[in-house]
């Protein structure tokens, strides 16, 4: 780095801003940013990063600049972004940055046609490219492929994840059967039972998913099958502010015809407690069953963005999702039981406890105009009013006396505890409904036989809120485990095309985050085991937990308590309570105090029997199998539910590379493809890229772990015929006879460049970072 030199600083907007070296000092640096002339900013050299030369050419390819670093990185995105080219490669990592509008052609059946059977990098980058290729592999090696899309929400993997499918199933469909139009139209009705609107995102999937799309021995499409994970079940019942409930609660109030309408007492939203948590403006405020009478009549709530969004026609929707049920072969008959539980849940929302003053133990009872709506929810779930009750005030337990079990008793429960039941069985029956939402979904897509499939990973990135509760506790460990397997696919990679090129270059180090992950998984000191301990004990305590994580993991460099020194009252305290975990993307505080609840899957015991009794077979059906527990342990892990499907997962990612390379062996084979989405702007609007944002969207996409791991070989990289066609105005006649390997080999020899800094493969030359650029630099001043 030179006085004059034009570089990248840190900018806390923009992610990096550009300028000229005016002074080199011993600790930092001072540039002057072109932007702001006269001005000086002191930046450290390790967040100094040389700029490229031309301010506003870009690359397809990340790797094809001459300087390789997050500041470059960030810019190439910016230029491109600018310019309507949303997508970007760093080697065979597809970057894809959400445009925020609908962009036709770039989608379009002839765009498809472009790509089929095309090498990435031979056209524009596009998740259409990432499709081809894993087919291409898949048809190649007969073995499975996939794709894993991540990014933050709204960051555009549900989108992205629909056009890849739109690319096979028009690429790869039979015509013949419609299994491929039954696979799209699964989204639609997946979408309206697990997805939402959120701030962040307009139509936010609540819930990961990987979808298999398998294909019979000529490589066509035969059927698929779809696994879920972790659905929000919390949305059920409370939303944060400005969002909303699922969308099929909307869309079954505004869009059921009449005589449904009717049978399932539905209302508009506003009328139903589930529905009203994300309001702010409007009915929070206005108490009076007057004014409320009133504002119904005038439709008022459809200006609350909260329950009805001016950018979603919930009434269209409901047809749609209805539609799209039919076509996956729901009958009527079905979807009216599917209907009736999505009503029972709002209509359970709407049941009040109060006191029972009668009761000398403390008991409460459901208040009187709650006793219409007891009757409604018995009515739907097909229950006898009564016992829907009973069970609901009280709770059955089992004595246990010297050890051996007693008899069944009822305690009655307290308001907050009944409201905590009712709320439970929301839950759980949505929960219940929602699996069996995707169960049908992979009835109507049965693949009869399956050569290979293609497995499609939409899931939440790591993430990081104001508040941390045990939802980003799961998903951010589970975003450990895809950045290991991440590191571990893009090294072998790294090295792979090295060795295909012939480079003869030693391994590479990077640091493993296992350590991470052990910390969260390992047996009994492992944060999910220790939590599960905590949940078996006669009564479990959140902060009784959080001081056993830290007691049994001391000293673990991944872990320490979270600064309590910005808190203001003794309350806070409380609520602060929990730990703070060094994840590879940045540090998280996690706030334990609903640990305990979240991660316990069962119903109270009477709640539990009462279902099992019910004439509603749909309801019946959805229960079957699931444990009840009378003892005083009631309790079922949602943490270990996810950690086996995670198991089984990874199981499947892993399956897709390994059998593949053992199987050809001289093949090279990349069973996994990665496509990290961007998300622009926090606005949600097209043209605007908040540049420190996205920066760190980039590094919780391990995008730095990336470009650490290439500093470490050989991350410039180009074509010889390009070096060719860029140097030959230079050089004299003789040399431009020469064939461009050759050409480029004499170039580099008269020239005297440094072997250690290249490194000549078959089809490209590499080289060591920052080596390019000096080469480049040579060549112009000296011809
Ligand atoms: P995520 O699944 O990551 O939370 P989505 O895929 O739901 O995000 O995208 C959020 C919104 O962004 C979409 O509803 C759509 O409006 C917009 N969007 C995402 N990807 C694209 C795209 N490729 N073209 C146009 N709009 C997009
Ligand atoms: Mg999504």
């Amino acid at each position: 780095m030179d006085g004059g030199k034009k570089v990248w600083v840190p900018h806390a907007h923009d992610g990096f801003k550009l300028g000229r070296i005016v002074d080199i000092g011993s600790d930092d640096i001072t540039i002057e940013p072109f932007d702001a002339p006269g001005t000086a900013i002191h930046s450290v050299y390790d967040r100094t990063f040389p700029a490229e030369e031309y301010d506003n050419k870009d690359v397809d390819d990340n790797c094809g600049l001459m300087y390789l670093n997050e500041a470059t990185l960030l810019h190439n995105l910016r230029i491109r972004y600018l310019k309507n080219q949303i997508y970007t490669y760093t080697a065979n990592i597809l970057i894809a940055v959400n445009p925020y509008f609908e962009m036709p052609d770039l989608y379009a059946t002839q765009t498809v046609k472009k790509y089929n059977g095309k090498s990435l990098g031979t056209m524009p980058p596009h998740v259409f490219a990432i499709a081809d290729k894993a087919y291409r592999d898949m048809k190649v090696t007969k073995h499975s492929q996939s794709v894993i899309v991540s990014g933050e929400s709204g960051a555009g993997k549900t989108e992205s994840t629909k056009y890849i499918l739109k690319y096979l199933t028009e690429s790869w469909g039979t015509g013949s059967s419609n299994i491929e139009q039954r696979i799209l139209e699964s989204n639609p009705l997946l979408e309206a039972f697990g997805n939402a609107k959120t701030v962040r995102n307009n139509n936010s999937s609540r819930f990961g998913k990987f979808i298999e799309i398998h294909f019979d021995g000529k490589c066509y499409v035969n059927g698929g099958f779809i696994s879920h994970y972790l659905l929000e079940k919390s949305r059920v019942c409370t939303q944060s502010k400005e969002e909303r409930n699922y969308h099929i609660f909307y869309r079954l109030c505004a869009g059921a015809p009449d005589q449904l309408r009717q049978k399932l007492s539905l209302a508009p939203p506003d009328k139903f407690r589930y529905l009203m948590r994300g309001c702010t403006q409007y009915f929070c405020n206005r108490q009076t069953d007057k004014q409320l009478a009133a504002d119904r009549k005038s439709q008022q709530y459809l200006k609350d963005g909260s329950l009805h969004d001016p950018k979603l026609d919930d009434m269209n929707d409901f047809k749609t999702c209805d539609l799209a049920m039919t076509h996956l072969g729901i009958s009527d008959e079905d979807k009216l039981s599917i209907y009736t539980l999505v009503a029972a849940v709002l209509h359970l929302g709407n049941l009040e406890f109060e006191e029972n003053v009668d009761d000398a133990k403390g008991g409460c009872k459901i208040n009187g105009p709650s006793e219409k709506t007891l009757g409604i929810c018995s009515g739907l779930l097909s229950l006898d009013k009564e016992e829907l009750r009973e069970s609901l005030i009280t709770r059955v337990m089992q004595t246990s006396k010297g050890g051996s079990k007693g008899t069944l008793i009822k305690v009655p429960l307290k308001i907050g505890e009944a409201s905590s039941a009712r709320d439970a069985l929301a839950k759980t029956i949505y929960s219940k409904l929602f699996d069996y939402i995707v169960s049908r979904v992979n009835q109507a897509i049965p693949f009869s036989q399956s050569m290979s499939f293609i497995g499609l990973l939409d899931i939440a990135g790591f993430e990081y809120f104001q508040v941390n509760s045990f939802e980003q506790f799961c998903i951010n460990y589970c975003n450990e485990k895809l950045q290991q397997f991440f590191n571990t696919r893009i090294l072998k990679e790294e090295q792979d095309l090295y060795e295909k090129e012939g480079l003869g270059v030693k391994k590479i180090q990077w640091t493993d985050n296992q350590d991470c992950i052990e910390l969260i998984e390992n047996k009994k000191m492992g944060i999910f085991d220790l939590l599960d301990e905590e949940s078996k004990l006669p009564a479990p305590k959140y902060d009784h937990f959080t001081m056993e994580v830290h007691n049994r993991n001391k000293n673990h460099f991944r872990l320490s308590l979270p600064r309590k020194s910005k808190l203001k009252s003794h309350r806070d305290v409380r609520d602060e309570e929990g730990f703070l975990i060094r994840h590879f993307a940045g540090a998280v505080v996690y706030h334990t105090n609903q640990f305990l609840d979240k991660n316990n899957d069962a119903l109270h015991a009477s709640l539990h029997f009462l279902i099992q009794d019910s004439n509603n077979t749909l309801l019946k059906k959805m229960f079957e199998g699931t444990q009840v527990s009378t003892g005083k342990l009631n309790f079922i892990s949602v943490g270990s539910k996810f950690r086996s499907q995670l198991v089984i997962l990874m199981e499947k990612l892993k399956a897709t590379e390994d059998v593949t390379l053992l199987r050809t062996p001289t093949l090279l084979v990349k069973g996994t493809n990665f496509i990290r989405c961007i998300k622009p702007n926090l606005k949600m609007v097209d043209h605007l890229f908040e540049g420190g944002q996205i920066l760190s969207q980039l590094e919780c996409a391990g995008m730095n772990a990336v470009l650490d791991l290439m500093q470490q070989g050989y991350p410039s990289r180009t074509q010889f015929l390009e070096l060719y066609n860029m140097y030959k105005k230079f050089m004299p006649s003789d040399l431009i006879r020469l064939d461009p390997r050759l050409f480029c080999k004499a170039l580099f020899k008269a020239l005297g460049l440094d072997d250690n800094d290249f490194k000549f493969g078959l089809t490209k030359v590499f080289f060591r970072p920052g080596k390019f650029a000096e080469f480049d630099q040579i060549m112009k001043s000296d011809p």
